[in-house]
Order: C-alpha cells, then sequence, then structure tokens
C-alpha cells in the first residue's frame, strides 16, 4: 500500500470493543482492526486513516472513551454517521437509533476533544435544525463526490438514494436550511416522530 497513490481509508466502527464485535458478528473484530490500523500506520505512514463511527443508542454511552481509543490509536479523521450513511445502506434502524438529542450531546464532548487534538470531525445524517452547534460540521450538503462504485462495479448515485430515503417535513418550507437541507431519515421518522425538528 506504501507503493500505491492510495491517500486515505476509512475503517467502520459500530461501538467501542464488544459492542462493535456484536453489530459485526464477529467475535475479537473491534480488536483486529485496531490491529490493522496500527500496521498501516507502522508500513504506510502517509495514508490517513478516517474512522466511520456509527452511532447507536447502545453505543452511545461509550462514544467518548472510543473517539479517545481510536485517536490514540492512530485514527486521523473522524466521521460520525447518525441513522444512515451517505447511501443509506448502513445504519443503525429504529429504536437501536438513539434520540439525536442525546446523540448531539455525546458528540459535542467528542468535538471538544478532537478539537484540543487538531484531529477533524465530520457528521452526517442529522438534519441542520437538529445538530445545534454541530451544524457546521455536516456533510452530506458538500460531498464533492456522489457517485460510489459498488462490488458490482455499478456506479450509484448517493444523493439520489438519499433524496429517496429522507423526508422533508410540512414546516420546512419557512426554514432558512430548506434549500440545502434533505430532511430526514424517514427510517428516524418513523420510529422517534418528528418533535425534534423545527424550522431555522
Ligand atoms: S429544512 Fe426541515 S429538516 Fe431541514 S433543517 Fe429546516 S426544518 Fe430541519
Amino acid at each position: 500500500m506504501n507503493k500505491t497513490a492510495l491517500r486515505k481509508m476509512i475503517v467502520p466502527f459500530f461501538g467501542f470493543s464488544q459492542e462493535h464485535d456484536r453489530s459485526c458478528r464477529v467475535e475479537g473484530a473491534f480488536l483486529q482492526a485496531i490491529e490493522g490500523i496500527k500496521n498501516i500506520k507502522s508500513f504506510a505512514p502517509r495514508i490517513k486513516i478516517e474512522a466511520a463511527v456509527f452511532i447507536s443508542g447502545p453505543g452511545l454511552k461509550t462514544l467518548a472513551e472510543l473517539t479517545h481509543y481510536l485517536s490514540n490509536s492512530g485514527i486521523d479523521e473522524f466521521r460520525f454517521i447518525f441513522s444512515g450513511d451517505s447511501l443509506g445502506l448502513t445504519g443503525v434502524k429504529g429504536r437501536l437509533c438513539p434520540a439525536i438529542s442525546g446523540a448531539v450531546r455525546e458528540l459535542k464532548k467528542a468535538r471538544k476533544f478532537l478539537d484540543q487534538v487538531n484531529k477533524p470531525l465530520q457528521l452526517e445524517g442529522i438534519a441542520p435544525c437538529a445538530a445545534s452547534s454541530l451544524k457546521d460540521r455536516l456533510i452530506e450538503y458538500r460531498y464533492p463526490f456522489n457517485e460510489v462504485i459498488g462490488l458490482d462495479a455499478k456506479i450509484a448515485g448517493s444523493r439520489k438514494i438519499r433524496e429517496h430515503k429522507k423526508e422533508k417535513l410540512p414546516f420546512c418550507k419557512s426554514c432558512q436550511e430548506n434549500g440545502s437541507c434533505e430532511g430526514v431519515w424517514k427510517e428516524y421518522l418513523r420510529s422517534h416522530g418528528k418533535s425534534e425538528f423545527k424550522p431555522l
């Protein structure tokens, strides 16, 4: 890998330690990922490694601990994903997904720490009206690329998929973010309702 043009790798995490193992259904998956990250850092240190951290209800109480641990294990950049990834294909569904307010509270702690160690934090899946002071870290509206090549070698348009899987609410028309906001994941609205959203 050190001899290739590869600039960045993205490693998904579904929780800290055994929580990640449980979600992946592979015992030891978390430690295996950490060992892999350490190997890359030793042998191909110029490659940046981003953690794509999926936020779940069971994983919320250890989110700060996970962030510290990953940072100390060589992760350079953090992307926290709420409810669904940019394709809406991988995510934390239904009641396993925490309320946005609780997630934002924990994410603020993660941001405080990452700001201190000078590592970027990006956030996707949360509507601006529910993101509070993390609004400036939301990224899906600013993606330079919205196409993904899957294992079947076909190109999927992520923006189109998100349009299909997200929904605008009746009051969105009066929101100043209406032009750029993509709305809320339908899956989240089905399990948690719309009470956390209001026009900005
Ligand atoms: S457009 Fe709707 S969902 Fe988006 S930020 Fe505004 S109120 Fe929230």
